[in-house]
């Protein structure tokens, strides 16, 4: 199996990336901000809940992120691989998936993290405001805590999985095409033949 999680901060590319990524490899998409989005817009209980986060770019509880994910890895057992997307954001998160994975037989492969600029970010989120409905990209405020949230209590993430040498970082500036064959050179790595 190839489990990746692919980082990186808000708008740093990993939906864009993590479609040319699936229909690559087959991989099956987790993407936490999808999921939650989805429950907003059905108006569930979790939804409604979540939505009072995602609307000051805070994170979500984890615990019900883990519920979700949790879930989700029930629903996909016959699949190539996974790729997480927005998950996980935390340290806790990041041991919580580990169990899950262990629990199953399977581990994450590696973790790859776009890199992008500061003002880059804030560009490409406030297009893509303009472009589609959510709500949290629309309003500077809100993308910059987005960002300030990831780099106080995300980015320590890269952490866990330097430790288990599954870690590597990806020059997310340029075209897109480029920054998806730098991904699929550093997956090349971990695949074994
Ligand atoms: P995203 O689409 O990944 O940028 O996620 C949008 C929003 O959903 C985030 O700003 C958080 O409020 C929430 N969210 C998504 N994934 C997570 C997660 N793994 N942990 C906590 N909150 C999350």
């Amino acid at each position: 199996m190839l489990n990746i999680v692919l980082f990186g901060p808000p708008g740093a590319g990993k939906g864009t990336q993590s479609e040319k990524l699936i229909a690559k490899y087959k991989l099956q998409h987790l993407s936490t901000g999808d999921i939650l989005r989805a429950a907003i817009q059905n108006q569930t209980p979790l939804g409604i809940e979540a939505k009072k986060f995602i609307d000051k770019g805070e994170l979500v509880p984890d615990e019900t992120v883990i519920g979700l994910i949790a879930k989700e890895l029930d629903d996909h057992k016959d699949v190539k691989g996974f790729i997480f997307d927005g998950f996980p954001r935390t340290t806790h998160q990041a041991q919580e998936l580990d169990k899950m994975l262990t629990s199953k037989g399977i581990s994450i492969t590696l973790m790859m993290a776009l890199e992008v600029e500061h003002q880059e970010l804030v560009k490409r989120l406030l297009n893509r405001g303009q472009l589609s409905a959510r709500s949290d990209d629309r309003n500077v405020d809100i993308i910059e805590n987005r960002i300030k949230v990831y780099n106080e209590y995300t980015q320590v993430v890269a952490d866990y999985y330097k430790a288990q040498d599954k870690y590597r970082t990806v020059h997310g500036m340029g075209k897109i095409d480029e920054i998806f064959e730098r991904l699929c050179h550093t997956i090349k790595e971990f695949q074994k033949d």
